[in-house]
């Protein structure tokens, strides 16, 4: 199957790019837990946007209440789409600020980690196969703690 970028407008194959989001394991600087980074996939129709001081990030997808409240929102240029999310969501409940390019966080320690851009940060477990379901579960389960529904400024 091919699928194409529409930002880069490249495209992957993805049966021959096994690694087609650079998946990679890495060990916080601080606590030395592992880690996983990997590039927020293209296809998926949702934006991130990340606390300023813990390692949260919320999701918004594409059927957000909110886009019924920002003008002309299909028309807005991606970076000022970007700026209405952050001024129009509710702050994290540890006091940071959502915004785009907030630094990742260590999901263990909070330290901040020098990533790209489009890098997100995921428990090392994430993404393996499990042969229980008990451990799928508790890794989802925490996994999901980092990654929060978004909140509306009323
Ligand atoms: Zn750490
Ligand atoms: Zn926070």
């Amino acid at each position: 199957m091919n699928l194409r970028n529409i930002k880069t407008n490249t495209v992957f194959n993805m049966e021959e790019e096994e690694n087609w989001l650079n998946k990679e394991n890495i060990k916080c600087p601080n606590c030395k837990k592992e880690l996983q980074i990997c590039d927020h996939s293209p296809f998926e129709h949702s934006y991130t946007m990340y606390c300023s001081l813990c390692p949260k990030r919320v999701d918004i997808g594409l059927y957000e209440p909110v886009y019924d409240d920002i003008k002309n929102y299909k028309e807005l240029p991606y970076k000022d789409l970007m700026i209405e999310f952050e001024n129009r969501l509710e702050h994290c409940d540890c006091g940071g600020k959502y915004k785009l390019n907030s630094k990742r966080r260590c999901l263990h320690c909070s330290y901040p980690l020098e990533l790209k851009e489009e890098q997100n940060v995921w428990l090392a477990e994430y993404w393996k196969e499990f042969d229980n379901e008990e451990d799928e579960e508790r890794i989802e389960k925490k996994m999901s703690t980092f990654i929060i529904s978004p909140k509306w400024k009323k």
